[in-house]
């Protein structure tokens, strides 16, 4: 297999597609396949529960957390975080780092009133702005922060200070990569393709008090409570990716805990982002320094042509998914949970070696 620098959907654990693949046809002895079962069996119900205990166990959530399986990808989130929260008399606060940090904030303009309460777009997204009292507006709904910004590069260094104003994360490629203290937010939400396992389901984590000023006045398909109060089981939910989230957690569980992989990040990161430091400017590091992505390292080289020679190259040599976004451009190793250390060591290798070929 190739080494999988892919932003997302992302590598999976090579242990977890062998597991899935030895249970394909007939799952658990049942006779069946996993995908061919009724979602209102006890086999499902119990995949469902015990996966949403691992996320809340693996996040140290305690139980007044509910765990939300929803279809749509992160993308849905950007419109049923406000359609659910923001009341006629409130406004929608933001904090814009990135192009999906700018997405989410443009759909929740559809639905209410927005703020935007600090940005770095004015610098290129290239650092992490801070948030002061009087930047929140004083009926805010809430304030979404993007933890980490996949296509820049870039991540908050820990959970800002918004008082007592409900904090809601979009977590899509930061989730179980590092210890934060999670339960700060009233509301966490991720894509499942980064760090959970494959597309086609979303997970949405919300403070159960917080739940209960959600609004009643939109479908109940759009409703977290509708959600809720079922179980994530009010309509089909995607039982074949719910799945492979409950192997990838267990084997997130069996590396030890989330401490053990922000170690292993961080060094993964710092193996990458050496090569570009030493390399005299024939990498460039994007994002300023403090704010460096751990789990996207982004990088431009002089020339496009000498950036497109190097994804070339490094394809020849069994590196995947190095391009950079396609609204960027630049290069972009993502080196997510299942990315193992080799990988980006063989990477690191790779650069140092192109760089003296071709500087
Ligand atoms: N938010 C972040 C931080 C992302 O990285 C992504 C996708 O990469 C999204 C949102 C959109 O996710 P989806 O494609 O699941 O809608």
């Amino acid at each position: 297999r190739k080494f999988n620098f892919n932003p997302g959907p992302a590598a999976m654990p090579l242990e977890v597609l062998e597991q899935a693949q030895a249970q394909f046809v007939d799952y658990q002895g049942s006779g069946i396949a996993l995908m061919e079962m009724s979602h209102r069996s006890r086999l499902v119900e119990d995949l469902t529960e015990e996966t949403q205990q691992l996320l809340l166990d693996l996040l140290e959530l305690p139980s007044d957390y509910q765990v939300l399986f929803m279809g749509g990808g992160a993308s849905a989130q950007f419109a049923l975080l406000p359609a659910n929260f923001v009341q006629p008399h409130q406004t929608a606060n933001y904090v814009l780092t990135g192009s999906f940090a700018e997405k989410a904030f443009k759909e929740a303009a559809y639905l209410g009133r927005t703020h935007a309460a600090a940005s770095s777009k004015a610098q290129g997204w290239r650092h992490i702005p801070a948030i002061a009292a009087d930047d929140l507006t004083p009926d805010a709904a809430y304030v979404h922060i993007t933890l980490n910004n996949t296509i820049e590069g870039s991540r908050y260094l820990e959970v800002p200070e918004v008082g007592d104003v409900p904090l809601v994360a979009d977590a899509t490629s930061e989730i179980l990569s590092r210890r934060l203290d999670m339960k700060r937010f009233s509301m966490i939400y991720a894509g499942a393709q980064k760090n959970l396992g494959p597309a086609g389901v979303t997970v949405a984590i919300l403070r159960s008090e917080w739940l209960e000023n959600a609004s009643q006045a939109i479908p109940e398909i759009w409703r977290y409570s509708t959600f809720a109060a079922n179980r994530s089981l009010y309509n089909t939910p995607p039982v074949h990716s719910i799945y492979m989230m409950n192997l990838v957690l267990k084997w997130t569980q069996q590396l030890g805990s989330v401490d053990q992989l922000e170690k292993q990040n961080a060094h993964k990161a710092k193996l990458l982002y050496d090569v570009i430091d030493a390399s005299e400017d024939f990498y460039r590091g994007i994002i300023d320094t403090e704010y460096r992505s751990h789990m996207n390292v982004t990088w431009r080289m002089k020339s496009e042509d000498l950036e497109k020679r190097f994804i070339q190259d490094a394809a020849n040599n069994g590196f995947e998914g190095l391009a950079g976004h396609r609204s960027v451009g630049g290069l972009r190793a993502s080196a997510y949970n299942a990315v193992p250390v080799e990988a980006c060591q063989a990477l690191a290798e790779f650069m140092i070696d192109f760089a003296r070929k071709n500087g």
